[in-house]
């Protein structure tokens, strides 16, 4: 078994009393591309400059490759950052920007232009080297971040919030040729983003960050489809949050629990209650149109209130009219 590319062991990192990162368990894989998703504030920033060392643990241990870092500054760490902001010089070239880390490790004239030409080609701005920062797009300056990050070969890559600051095509754009670029580099990502879609798309795995821990780690589906806590449930995707009593009222375990609401279907009148599901009959109470899907909110004479998404071609649901929902069982997920 190949030794885990980082490794957190109790990690603990306060500012006075901000519980930054509080007691952290982690092992990522070489090669594996990691997202740490969660909101402002809970500790991701964090978690990374510890793995870069600008932060050191009160306590717990961090490992990369095998190695203890303790004590180890940044620029002897086999890992490299690409920050929020680019950090760019300005009155750099492009060129010396991107050859910046090898000048400082010494290496000669030509071979820095060699591999500052190499790592612009892998990140598409071959022939930009004249160019000063200013004279750049924003995507392009987020990718001379890209190859200034990758020119010294780290082992893992560390990219805060990266696409941050680009606009959804580009960032669309941008999110498939980073994976790309994992995939063909090989190389371990940890990728740090609040934008959940964006995690679960990119990811091999996901942890989701609330107040300085990890509430939950796995591949995508299974962190969307088996949330752990409420808090995951909400924030990644949306979810119908329901009380064991409610739970189990729909067929489903006498658990808090989560409900997707692309699981629920909206019956046509007389249609028969497929296999394995529980009839809900509701008021609808709010319909909003989405473009692929429109969220339809109901209310049942018991009081519950739900939220279905139903496919927007469906025969609309209209505000005020009684209708008939089918609940799978097993898409009632418990909880903790
Ligand atoms: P995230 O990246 O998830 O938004 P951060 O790791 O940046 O979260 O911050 C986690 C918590 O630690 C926040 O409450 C933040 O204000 C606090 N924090 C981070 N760095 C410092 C610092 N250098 N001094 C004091 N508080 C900090
Ligand atoms: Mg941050």
């Amino acid at each position: 078994i190949a030794l885990p590319a980082v490794r957190f062991a109790s990690v603990v990192r306060h500012f006075g009393a901000v519980r930054a990162v509080d007691g952290v368990d982690l092992s990522i894989a070489p090669g594996e591309f990691f997202a740490m998703l969660g909101p402002s504030g809970s500790g991701k920033t964090t978690c990374l400059r510890l793995i870069a060392g600008f932060e050191q643990p009160d306590a717990g241990h961090i490992e990369i490759f095998g190695e203890t870092v303790e004590g180890l500054p940044p620029y002897r760490r086999a890992v490299n950052t690409v920050f929020q902001d680019y950090a760019l010089f300005p009155h750099l070239s492009v060129g010396d920007n991107v050859a910046y880390g090898l000048r400082v490790r010494g290496i000669g004239r030509a071979d820095r232009d060699r591999m500052a030409r190499e790592a612009l080609a892998m990140v598409k701005l071959s022939g930009m080297e004249t160019r000063r920062p200013a004279q750049l797009s924003g995507g392009q300056r987020q990718r001379v971040a890209l190859a200034r990050a990758l020119v010294v070969r780290p082992k893992v890559l560390l990219l805060d919030e990266p696409l941050g600051a680009l606009d959804l095509k580009l960032r669309e754009e941008m999110q498939s040729e980073l994976k790309g670029l994992q995939r063909a580099l090989g190389l371990t990502f940890v990728f740090v983003t609040h934008d959940q879609s964006e995690a679960l798309s990119m990811a091999d795995r996901v942890a989701v960050f609330n107040e300085g821990r990890i509430v939950q780690v796995g591949p995508p589906e299974e962190v969307y489809e088996r949330p752990a806590t409420r808090f995951v449930a909400r924030f990644v995707g949306s979810a119908n949050v329901l009380e064991a009593r409610e739970a189990q009222a729909l067929g489903g375990p006498a658990r808090p629990s989560s409900l997707r609401p692309e699981k629920i279907a909206l019956l046509a009148p007389g249609a028969p209650v497929p296999e394995g599901a529980a009839l809900v009959e509701a008021r609808v109470t709010d319909v909003s149109y989405q473009g692929p899907v429109r969220r339809v909110s109901v209310l049942t004479g018991e009081g519950l209130a739900l939220t279905a998404a139903i496919p927007a071609t469906a025969a609309g649901a209209m505000v005020g009219a009684t209708v008939r929902l089918a609940v799978p069982r097993d898409a009632v997920r418990s909880m903790e």
